[in-house]
């Protein structure tokens, strides 16, 4: 069967080349006459797999060296539990809240500190980035956290909160990592699950400067507590090793490709492929503030419930599969992250315009 365009919002696609690339050296990796799903996380293999995969995330998003990088597991989910309890010296987190991850993150950090919502953009169902300005967030804040994408409601900042002098930002990147330029050097922590943008499901990446990693509260669970990681270099236990090699895989090829610029570059191509066809339809809607859209994440709805549920069955039978939008928020959902060729989008698009001029 030939493949399809899978616009799955999370696990999601992943580049062909790096599935050639795994698939060639699925039997014996490098010579070791085994798979990297069988060796053990102690052997020179994975030893290097581990250091390049951080190396190349450094190189990439160009994390300055007063920053460590951890490969860990738990999802992002987990992260939201270990940010409040790693970063514990007031007892006081701020929140803005921009959609369902970050309204989650901010439900979790009530069990473990005084969390308040600091901002909000759930009077419009999520559908832009609330604005904030320093004067909003606690001076004795321990942490101010953001979702930088919002992967359900299709919403992404474009400026970064600026936050009182001394209080740290936390960033959710699970779904725009390595997606767009980001200044690392702006945050305290940035952290995401892999099963978007990087790599199959099962290893979280953790940015965290080296300064914020003193202040764990004593009741922090050993796993949790990001300098445990730190200091084993991300081996204190059985880390995910297949998913931390695939990721490796795809930090070379993203490299190779001409690295962050390039890969935001085509990816404000291909969004503005499906923004301007949604801009000039009749038909179809994106309901989002238009200065506040996601490159990643792109719902829209059809006139009816019924016509998204045909539209979302025919475009299946066309090889575009996975279109259907989250329960939250329904309609329609396009994932394009960095693995979507281009030819993918334009190949949905066709299919829009198609399916509009039949069901108007
Ligand atoms: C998918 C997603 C999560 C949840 O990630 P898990 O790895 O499944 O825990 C959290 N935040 C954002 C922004 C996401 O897109």
């Amino acid at each position: 069967m030939d493949r399809v365009y899978n616009f799955s919002a999370g696990p999601s696609m992943l580049p062909l080349e790096v599935l050639k690339r795994v698939q060639s050296k699925m039997l014996n990796y490098e010579g070791s006459g085994m798979s990297v799903m069988e060796m053990s996380h102690r052997s020179k293999y994975y030893d290097a797999i581990n250091n390049e995969a951080e190396s190349l995330l450094r190189e990439l998003m160009n994390v300055p060296e007063n920053y460590d990088i951890i490969f860990v597991q738990g999802g992002a989910s987990m992260q939201f539990e270990a940010i409040p309890l790693n970063l514990h010296k007031n007892g006081k987190a701020d929140y803005i809240l921009s959609g369902n991850f970050s309204s989650k993150a901010y439900k979790e950090a009530q069990k473990f500190t005084d969390a308040v919502a600091a901002a909000s953009s759930k009077d419009k169902d999520f559908t832009y980035i609330p604005a904030t300005t320093p004067d909003m967030f606690r001076a004795d804040a321990d942490y101010v956290h953001m979702c930088y994408n919002n992967t359900i409601y299709g919403t992404r900042f474009t400026k970064i909160p600026e936050t009182p002098a001394g209080v740290p930002l936390v960033g959710d990147v699970s779904s725009n990592i390595l997606s767009e330029v980001m200044d690392v050097s702006k945050f305290g922590v940035l952290y995401g699950g892999a099963q978007k943008n990087v790599a199959p499901a099962g290893v979280t990446v953790v940015i965290v400067r080296k300064d914020l990693q003193d202040m764990c509260a004593p009741i922090c669970p050993t796993m949790l507590k990001w300098k445990t990681q730190v200091d084993q270099k991300s081996l204190y236990n059985t880390p995910p090793c297949w998913s931390t090699y695939v990721a490796m895989e795809v930090f070379r090829y993203i490299k190779e490709l001409g690295g962050v610029p390039a890969m935001q570059k085509i990816n404000e191509e291909k969004a503005k492929i499906l923004y301007d066809f949604l801009d000039n339809s009749k038909f179809f809607v994106n309901k989002v503030n238009p200065a506040d859209r996601s490159l990643m994440n792109v719902p829209f709805f059809s006139p009816s419930a019924e016509l998204d549920a045909k539209f979302i069955a025919e475009a299946a039978k066309e090889g575009l599969v996975t279109l259907k939008g989250h329960k939250l928020v329904g309609g329609m959902r396009a994932s394009i992250y960095n693995a979507m060729p281009i030819e993918g989008v334009k190949k949905l698009v066709e299919f829009m315009a198609k399916f509009e001029k039949e069901n108007k």
